[in-house]
């Protein structure tokens, strides 16, 4: 008998209003925002209390990234197609001659390749996987992350974990 059994939390406080410009194929989408929303399932075997997890724990995981997130704008520092600098307390970012500058204080250099909702689910699980990890969820097995940009478009990522 093969069981599986998850926990989920969405929506109630795990959101985020932020601003981004994806590239999509050559050409970069013009500076705007979305209020994302954020779900977040694990999947793992019940601990001695018969929790897969406490939601309220995984909530606070959640929520602390998004708070990270929130009122800033999402700069893709791996970008193959932006060129991006960071001078002082500057960052400027350039494409095809139009330019783009941010005091640092409200820019989140991300990790990633283009600010995508499919990569920012993985940035978000990667940062509530450090979480669980650090707080000793030795029982969850998998994580899986759904960020909606809009009612019904939303890009996810999971992966199990070690
Ligand atoms: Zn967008």
């Amino acid at each position: 008998m093969n069981i599986e059994r998850h926990v989920s939390v969405e929506r109630l406080r795990l959101k985020f209003a932020a601003a981004h410009m994806a590239t999509l194929g050559d050409e970069l989408e013009p500076l705007h925002g979305h209020n994302y929303l954020v779900k977040c399932r694990v999947d793992g075997a019940l601990t001695s209390d018969r929790w897969v997890i406490d939601f309220s724990a995984l909530k606070t995981y959640v929520r602390e990234v998004c708070d990270f997130l929130d009122h800033h704008f999402l700069l893709q520092e791996r970008s193959p197609l932006l060129a991006i600098t960071r001078e002082g307390d500057t960052w400027s970012v350039t494409f095809r001659g139009r330019s783009y500058r941010f005091p640092e204080a409200d820019v989140r250099a991300l990790p990633l390749e283009n600010t995508t909702a499919e990569l920012l689910a993985e940035y978000i699980a990667e940062q509530v996987a450090g979480r669980l990890k650090a707080n000793g969820h030795t029982n969850i097995t998998r994580l899986a992350i759904e960020v909606e940009e809009m009612p019904g478009q939303a890009g996810g990522y999971a992966r199990d974990l070690d």
